[in-house]
């Protein structure tokens, strides 16, 4: 009963911590991941936003100095340098400007260690710029000259008259410092471990966390398609190696970019983990409090049963005690033991009653030979000091044939009744069978067995019967050790002793020759 219950509440306990588990894991789970999708996607806005603003502000300034070039044109062609120094130095949005005239002339550079005044300028950007007229903005491309990814932004000059004059260019190196760097080119955004990816309008990787994959063409992944088709918002994406991410996107309005700030799923699931060590560590301490208590419950429950079953096995082998008669807790074992207290009682006045009607003689109610012979044996093995009666009624067969068998047997009763009033209560008194009985008598001497037997016989020599005639008996006297210490020897010289008693004459009482005499 105790493993059951045991094995029970274990099995519940750990279901319902399972299912709890399994239930908060999946909550907590989804939870988490539109969370850290939303905000995700709100980072990318934020960065996004940012972007847009510092691209208009370079717009601006590029767009100031045009009008300034244009506003000045006696200025010296040194003047025209210290003004872009000047705008680089301080705004730090370009890393060079360049002006250049409608034939595509550099007329002046910052910073002037460039040395390309005078130069025509042919890069493909440069000419489109050129050849537009309007203000633009290039998609990231490696310059041959340098190698490094760069990005061109450029304001058409006009004069008061409305001619076109060239342009005001600015080069921003996307891996160097300057302002856009600064802003994103540092790829932590917090410490929660999102990071961030800005994609250009053609799909190719501006900044990334990896600088080794800057310059990549991601435009086949779906976010980024997403992206570049001027969708904002969230979405669970691969990366690049292959993680499985949670990405929030943006578009920058100005330049047609886009900001891609994800978190791996693994922080997720790390999050996740360690909320479900935390759940463990506050749900087993009370599990455990109570799967203890149900073991003691089961103990308490299963002792009734238990015992009872401890006394059956007992019964029949040893003396069994009742179960006390009050009322138990658990009506179960209350009616077990109830019922067990009835059975028992039965059984116990039905083996009394055998017992008694096995170990006694019908007639007299004396003991009967074979508990008188056991009760010799146990003596005789624990080497007790007493000493054997063996008593016979002298002429009884004449006793029967003269009054009658009931006669005899009333002769028989009321010599019991004589012999149990000569002995001590604590001396066994048997009918040995037909008219001899037998009367062993603890720790007592052969003087001792000699008064008693005499006492018998002279009472049962006075005493009144139906016969109306004395009738005597002869009595055989054993003692142990003095004439033997084993109950075949003793019976055998107790024989002996009434047989000598018969012999002189009957109404005797002889007592064994000594071992050896
Ligand atoms: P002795 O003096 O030599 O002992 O002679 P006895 O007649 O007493 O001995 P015997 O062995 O010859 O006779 C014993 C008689 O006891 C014979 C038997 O019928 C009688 N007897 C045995 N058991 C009972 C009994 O239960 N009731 C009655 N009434 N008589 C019994
Ligand atoms: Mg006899
Ligand atoms: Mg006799």
């Amino acid at each position: 009963m105790t493993t059951l219950l045991t094995g029970l509440v274990s099995l519940s306990i750990l279901l319902t911590l399972t299912i709890l588990l399994v239930a908060s894991y999946q909550s907590k789970k989804k939870s988490l991941i539109d969370t850290t999708l939303t905000l995700n996607y709100s980072s990318a806005s934020k960065m996004s936003q940012m972007i847009d603003s510092l691209f208009l502000s370079m717009r601006s300034s590029l767009r100031y100095s045009a009008t300034v070039l244009i506003d000045h044109p006696s200025r010296t062609q040194q003047e025209a340098i210290e003004h872009l120094e000047i705008l680089r130095k301080s705004g730090n949005y370009f890393n060079s400007l360049t002006v250049v005239d409608e034939t595509g002339t550099v007329r002046s550079v910052s910073p002037p260690s460039l040395g390309t005044v005078g130069q025509k300028l042919t890069t493909r950007e440069a000419q489109y710029a050129l050849a537009l007229k309007k203000p633009y903005i290039s998609s990231p491309y490696i310059s041959k000259k340098y190698k490094r990814l760069l990005l061109f932004m450029s304001e058409p000059i006009f004069d008061k008259d409305g001619q076109y004059r060239g342009f005001v260019g600015g080069t921003i190196y996307l891996q160097d410092h300057n302002i856009l760097n600064m802003i994103i080119g540092n790829p932590e955004i917090d410490t929660s471990g999102s990071s961030y990816s800005i994609v250009g309008s053609n799909g190719q990787l501006l900044f990334h966390p990896d600088k080794q994959q800057i310059g990549q063409n991601i435009q086949s992944n779906p976010v980024v398609r997403k992206l570049l088709a001027g969708n904002n918002g969230y979405d669970q994406m691969l990366s690049i190696n292959g993680d499985h991410l949670l990405a929030g996107y943006a578009q920058v309005p100005a330049n047609g970019w886009g900001v891609i700030v994800t978190s791996p799923m693994e922080l997720v699931y790390n999050e996740l983990h360690s909320q479900v060590r935390m759940m463990l560590l506050y749900l087993l301490p009370p599990s455990l409090f109570l799967l203890l208590i149900v073991i003691q419950l089961a103990h308490k429950l299963a002792r009734p049963f238990v015992h009872l079953a401890d006394l059956m096995s007992k019964m029949g082998s040893e003396r069994v005690e009742l179960p006390p008669d009050k009322h138990h807790w658990n009506r179960e074992a209350d009616l077990l033991t109830k019922a067990f207290r009835t059975a028992a009682k039965k059984i116990k006045e039905k083996t009394d009653r055998l017992t008694h009607e096995a170990t006694t003689d019908v007639l007299t109610g004396l003991a009967n030979r074979r508990s008188v012979e056991e009760i010799l044996q146990t003596w005789t093995k624990e080497k007790k000091n007493f000493s054997i009666l063996l008593l016979d009624i002298d002429h009884f067969k004449h006793v029967n044939d003269t009054f009658g068998h009931p006669v005899g047997d009333e002769v028989l009763k009321q010599f019991a009744e004589i012999m149990k009033s000569c002995v001590r209560k604590s001396d066994i008194c048997g009918r040995f069978g037909g008219e001899e009985f037998i009367a062993l008598l603890r720790s007592a001497s052969s003087t001792e067995a000699l008064s008693v037997a005499e006492k018998i016989r002279t009472q049962m020599e006075s005493s009144t019967n139906p016969t109306g005639q004395p009738i005597t008996v002869s009595v055989g006297i054993v003692s142990s050790p003095l004439h033997g210490d084993s109950a075949t020897q003793l019976i055998e010289l107790a024989d002996q002793a009434l047989y000598q008693a018969k012999e002189s004459g009957r109404n005797k009482v002889v007592i064994a020759n000594e071992k050896g005499c």
